[in-house]
């Protein structure tokens, strides 16, 4: 168990900035995830943070000691890979038994040892698949194993670099929820990367959201879902996207599109009278009607459907309000598909407000 603390860490790459002045301070146990698009720097943080790369600028503690030029080896630090590496002449058993008879883990019992293995291998659900040899083994089984291997082993910190990615979605799902039972069950700080947000949202008790190099926000999930600092963040979280639609600040309103629509602001929010600004409404935040709604809460934006997809059980809708195209995600029981005229409204308390020039939310 350790405390990880990030200072200023840069690390480039010729003339790429892989990770840029990242700063973050982890608790003791905490699972910490970073969410970010392909190429933000995810795995470069982690490998700094693992001494795989020798970083340009800043520093690693970890429990509190200066880790940033110590040797991988000593930093009691465990890393899971995306690709997945197991030992191919030795079964599942084998291969999750080896971390454990290795180096400055050698000091197991043979029941200690079979207990980590079969603690492991439950959460993970792979105690079936214990007496097989990796190519006997599902993409996902491998994964799940490489998983093992590395949660087998006692570490001060884990960093897993988008463990669940070859699992198809209903096991990523189940796995979500088992691999945050097992961060608890052995309390351990935890660092872990994905770009998926769904997984953020559901495992990270704290997420940092990575672009380019820099974390532009940490925050709880909450926090996150409910006040992104940026447009960047707002569009993150959250399939569809996040609407973000052009105004003008008008008197009491934002302005969008032509003029036609308006949104009103909330009191308080600084703002004056022609500043260009972003409105931002989610598409799971819309209801959908065909007729008026009560404006004195909600914003009402009346349309019309240009296309309606159905995704599982939800209905994606495609409506042209005065020329500008919004996406609504409706459970389809409002009756009004593809050529319907329709009413969406939005709860205001849902309506987010970000500066037009760098994106930045206005509170
Ligand atoms: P992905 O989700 O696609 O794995 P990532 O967020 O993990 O991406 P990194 O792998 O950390 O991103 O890469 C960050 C940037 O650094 C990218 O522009 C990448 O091309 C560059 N980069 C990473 N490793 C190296 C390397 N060894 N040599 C040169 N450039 C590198």
């Amino acid at each position: 168990m350790a405390t990880l603390d990030l200072s200023q860490i840069t690390k480039r790459f010729g003339k790429v900035t892989a990770v840029d002045d990242l700063s973050v301070a982890i608790e003791n146990g905490e699972f910490f995830v970073i969410l970010g698009p392909s190429g933000a720097g995810k795995t470069t943080t982690l490998k700094s943070i693992a001494g795989l790369v020798d970083v340009d600028g800043g520093s690693v503690h970890i429990g509190g000691v200066d880790m940033t030029r110590v040797e991988p080896y000593h930093r009691n630090v465990a890393m899971a890979f995306e690709s997945y590496a197991l030992y191919p002449q030795k079964t599942v058993s084998e291969n999750l038994a080896s971390p454990l008879k290795s180096g400055r883990t050698g000091k197991y019992s043979e029941a200690e040892r079979a207990e980590r293995i079969d603690q492991v291998t439950t959460t993970l659900g792979i105690n079936h698949l214990l007496k097989r040899f990796p190519r006997e083994l599902s993409n996902g089984q491998r994964q799940r194993v490489a998983l093992g291997r590395v949660l087998v082993r006692p570490a001060d910190v884990y960093l897993l670099d988008e463990p669940l990615s070859h699992l198809d979605a209903k096991l990523r799902a189940a796995m979500r929820a088992e691999l945050k039972q097992l961060g608890a069950m052995s309390n351990t700080t935890t660092v872990y990367v994905t770009h998926d947000y769904q997984e953020a949202l559901a495992l990270g008790d704290r997420i940092g959201v990575l672009r380019e190099g820099r974390l532009v926000q940490i925050g709880t999930p909450a926090e996150l879902w409910n006040r992104p600092a940026d447009t960047f963040v707002a569009r993150s979280l959250g399939q569809p996207e996040m609407n973000l639609l052009d105004g003008v600040v008008d008197d009491g309103v934002v302005r969008l599109g032509d003029g036609e629509l308006e949104v009103a602001i909330p009191d308080g929010l600084p703002v004056s009278r022609g500043d260009r600004v972003r409105v931002g409404m989610r598409p799971c935040d819309f209801h959908v009607r065909g007729s008026q709604v009560d404006t004195s809460v909600d914003v009402a934006l009346s349309g019309h459907v240009v296309l309606a997809e159905r995704l599982g059980r939800n209905i994606e809708l495609t409506v042209d309000v005065a020329g500008e195209q919004l996406i609504a995600l409706t459970t389809g029981r409002h009756g009004v598909g593809e050529g319907s005229d329709a009413v969406m409204s939005i709860a205001r308390s849902d309506v987010h407000f970000f500066a037009a020039g760098d994106g930045d939310t206005i509170r």
